[in-house]
């Protein structure tokens, strides 16, 4: 049976695979233009399998998403014929109206990444791409019903703050933030939903609260207790239970697509742009004359090599 559907998912996944939610197979690192992605895994199950990236590494937070492949990930999920991306991730609320646990599916984003690639086409006036919508209407609704169905407490609708990190933010960017109007805040999913794009790919968005961003007052002050601060032991359940209905909603979503008189807008921006700059059709030739990965190394596609990895000295 073929996959429809990849996740990108943050480390909560370990849980869901550790209790034999999710029973992955290693498939190994995809080799693209743009580097090698991270492990791609092929999540088992019996009505329709998915793929599966964890962009901080297999086992646990070993990079934070500054340091993330972000293109390679994305054309890994394109090159294995996927058409659509659900990407989940832990999030801080900054607004009140959250609780630790929640889940919320995203409606936009607030940029404040400053030094990820975050286009296919450097150097070219291509990656010019419209972003409303930023996340597919089409999966949104569809997470929606199924949240509902599951009756479980979630939002619809939520604007997300991506930072740069891997710090994180001070209390007065977390004031400035909820005063331009960002509900949550968080290290992932951007530049991933805006690749996505470039790629004509489906980007479906969703976070858990895991903590309450820091302003320095007095409510939902700072606990130690937990890495980010914010969520005292006696949330964990919540969190727990949160990542668990995660695990289902993604197992629901994977079994519903592709989707039946799917008429959402996510590839219309990048079809325009294909044929203003008079693109190959074949979307890989679009990245036909890129040069080699420069810190890299792995097989190259333009030469058909393998390229050495750079020798690290002490
Ligand atoms: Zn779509």
């Amino acid at each position: 049976m073929t996959a429809r559907m990849g996740c990108l998912a943050g480390p909560a996944v370990y849980r869901l695979r550790q209790q034999g939610t999710f029973r992955t197979r290693p498939l190994g690192p995809r080799q693209t233009p743009f580097g090698p992605s991270e492990m791609v895994f092929e999540v088992h199950d019996e009505v329709s399998p998915f793929y599966l990236i964890c962009p901080h590494g297999t086992e646990g937070y070993q990079r934070s998403d500054s340091f993330v492949n972000h293109r390679a990930n994305l054309y890994a999920f394109k090159d294995l014929g996927i058409e659509t991306v659900l990407g989940f991730t832990a999030a801080g609320a900054v607004s009140h109206n959250y609780d630790i646990g929640d889940l919320v599916l995203l409606s936009d984003v607030i940029d404040q990444t400053t030094r990820r690639a975050n286009t296919f086409f450097e150097g070219q006036g291509v990656g010019v791409l419209r972003q409303f919508p930023v996340f597919c209407p089409d999966m949104q609704k569809l997470m929606a019903e199924n949240l509902a169905e599951m009756r479980c407490r979630h939002h619809e609708g939520g604007t997300l703050v991506v930072t740069e990190g891997p710090r994180l933010e001070t209390a007065a960017e977390v004031r400035f933030f909820a005063a331009a109007g960002g509900q949550l805040v968080s290290h992932a999913l951007a530049p991933d939903v805006f690749l996505a794009k470039e790629l004509e790919l489906c980007f479906g968005g969703i976070v858990y609260v895991a903590n309450f961003a820091e302003t320095g007052s007095s409510y939902r002050p700072y606990s130690a207790e937990n890495l980010f601060g914010g969520a005292p032991v006696s949330d964990q359940s919540r969190l727990e239970r949160a990542v668990d209905l995660l695990g289902e909603l993604i197992r629901r979503v994977s079994r519903l697509l592709p989707r039946e008189n799917a008429d959402c807008p996510c590839s219309l921006p990048m079809r325009d742009r294909a044929q203003r700059f008079d693109l190959p059709a074949d979307w890989r030739l679009r990245f036909g004359s890129r040069p080699h990965p420069p810190m890299m190394g792995g097989w190259c596609p333009t030469c058909e090599v393998n390229i050495p990895r750079p020798s690290v000295k002490a």
